[in-house]
């Protein structure tokens, strides 16, 4: 039971004090694991020297940088809790998770600092702004480097004291603060330990943000916990992603549905070397198995390896293990250990067996504490003997693979059938023509809910020539007709969160605007 800082370094600074913890993708600069651990306190005592106390709350605002960990685990040994902040986020949004979380501290960098410095002004309360490389007037990593300051001696209760305060995707409403404990998160990445990196040797790439609960941990915790070295990314840019894993021998890479997508379909890929990658591990939505499959044909590896998890669940509950064979085709994995599922029927009081779809319940020491300042939406998630209502539908073979079929919110009601709109875009994706796809439900003239497509063309003949009846006739020849895609609208993207998850909601708030005019 330790603090996140002691589970994650503790170790392996020791073990592993020669090898490469970090490597900045873009220059080559390495980071052993000595030097992160020598950095990491030499900040946390400039931090504390600077004020930074038990229970304050850090605003780490900053795209994948060296220096994103040994911040991060800085303020861990000053007690402080981190919120992790969108690097993208505007001042106003930044400034709104300033005063939703009560921080008193930012951490950016120079070119985010107008942003920083507006947000810090509208929320208030802000005593400092640090920048991690020398913005002037503001104390920058550098300079904490160099401080002479004693380390912070600070007793943490890993059981109840708050190490991140990351906000959830806000994919389904207003991002809610998840209070999760140095406990939930140390004892995840427990769970976690040799299922999805193996140790020193492994080459990680992290180009999902560590800002979100998934990159934090899958990216960032987990790898330095056991010794792999990771390559950092500060953003998705495909060709910059192959030309990493081809420079730096590249193993393992943690990527969204979206890439995988890319993977799968772009005509770049195949002029990478990519023989270095042994595994590829998708999570954060729902994943086509074919698109899977093709993506791993193409790669040359067994398989694509999903995961699922969510911000509250520190996040993970199910992983495809490394080297599982026999893996079934669409599965995100089995249930970690000391964890509890169950399925729950969606219209009566309950529990469902193998292979019956319905809410997926679960109850383990990763349960986030609670959303900070919403009680009554915890208990909305969490029931009264521990079960938290993930919202997602799932159903579990006979082995115990699951399989996550949708979101119950986003299930579409076409006349008393229920049709995932995941299930459709999987089958718009695997044309040939369609370079992305998004289904939501829409009104018709009688008011009945009925599915509509968004596509994307693909460049070239075959989506150029694509036309609105090729997809709906296409489409009603693959799934029953209930499922039909009733309407089709030509897009030029599909709007998405950063982690790859589709923004249902600007494409409805689409829809009602064009409906309204
Ligand atoms: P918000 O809760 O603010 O609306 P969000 O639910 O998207 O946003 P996250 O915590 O980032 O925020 O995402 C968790 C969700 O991601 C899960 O509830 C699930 O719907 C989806 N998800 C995660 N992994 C998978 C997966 N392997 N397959 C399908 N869906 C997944
Ligand atoms: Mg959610």
């Amino acid at each position: 039971d330790l603090p996140i800082h002691e589970a994650v370094l503790g170790r392996s600074a020791v073990e592993h004090a020669a090898l490469p913890a970090l490597i900045d993708g873009q220059d080559g600069t390495t980071v052993s694991y000595a030097e992160l651990d020598g950095a990491t306190r030499r900040i946390a005592a400039a931090l504390a020297d600077a004020g930074v106390r038990s229970g304050d709350v850090l605003a780490l605002h900053s795209p994948n940088t060296i220096a994103y960990p040994a911040v991060f685990y800085a303020a861990s040994r000053c007690g402080a809790a981190v919120t992790t902040v969108h690097p993208l986020a505007t001042s106003g949004e930044f400034a709104q998770q300033l005063r939703d979380s009560g921080a008193s501290w930012i951490v950016t960098i120079s070119p985010l600092l107008e942003t920083a410095r507006s947000a810090a002004e509208q929320a208030g309360g802000i005593t400092e702004v640090f920048v991690c490389d020398g913005a002037v007037g503001h104390r920058s990593v550098r300079d904490m480097l160099a401080s002479t300051a004693p380390e912070p001696a600070v007793p943490v209760d890993p059981a109840r004291d708050v190490a991140v305060l990351p906000y959830s995707s806000g994919t389904t409403g207003t991002p809610k603060g998840v209070m999760l404990t140095h406990r939930s998160i140390a004892t995840n990445l427990v769970q976690l330990d040799r299922l999805i990196t193996s140790g020193p040797g492994d080459r990680v790439l992290a180009v999902l943000p560590f800002f979100h609960i998934y990159g934090l941990t899958s990216l960032m915790n987990a790898p330095l916990r056991n010794g792999s070295t990771v390559v950092v990314l500060p953003r998705f840019d495909l060709e910059h992603f192959l030309r990493t894993i081809e420079k730096y021998r590249v193993n393992a890479v943690y990527v969204a549905p979206p890439i995988v997508l890319a993977l799968a379909k772009h005509p770049s890929v195949a002029q990478y070397d990519l023989s270095s990658l042994d595994y590829v591990v998708s999570a954060a939505a729902p994943l086509d198995a074919r698109l899977a499959d093709t993506c791993a044909r193409r790669l040359g590896i067994a398989h694509v390896m999903q995961a699922y998890g969510m911000t509250e669940l520190s996040p993970g509950t199910h992983v495809v293990p490394l080297g599982a064979v026999d893996v079934p085709p669409g599965t995100v994995g089995r249930l970690l250990p000391s964890t509890e599922m169950r399925i729950r029927c969606l219209d009566a009081d309950k529990d469902l067996g193998t292979g019956e779809s319905g809410e997926i319940l679960i109850r383990g020491p990763q349960v986030m504490k609670g959303y900070l300042g919403r009680p009554a939406e915890t208990d909305a998630l969490i029931d009264a003997d521990g079960w938290l209502h993930t919202g997602d539908i799932g159903q579990v073979d006979a082995d115990g693979w699951l399989y996550v079929v949708d979101r119950v919110k986003e299930l579409i009601k076409y006349k008393g059938y229920q049709v995932a709109p995941a299930d459709l875009e999987a089958v718009l994706l695997a044309h040939e023509g369609i370079a992305d796809a998004a289904v939501i439900g829409v009104s018709d003239a009688d008011g009945n809910e009925i599915p509509k497509a968004y596509v994307v063309r693909r460049p070239g003949e075959q989506g150029a020539r694509l036309t609105e009846d090729d997809v709906i006739t296409y489409v009603a020849g693959q799934v029953a007709p209930y499922k039909k895609v009733r309407r089709v609208e030509f897009t030029d993207t599909v709007p998405r969160a950063a982690t790859g998850k589709i923004l249902r909601r600007e494409l409805r708030a689409r829809e009602r605007s064009s409906t309204a005019s």
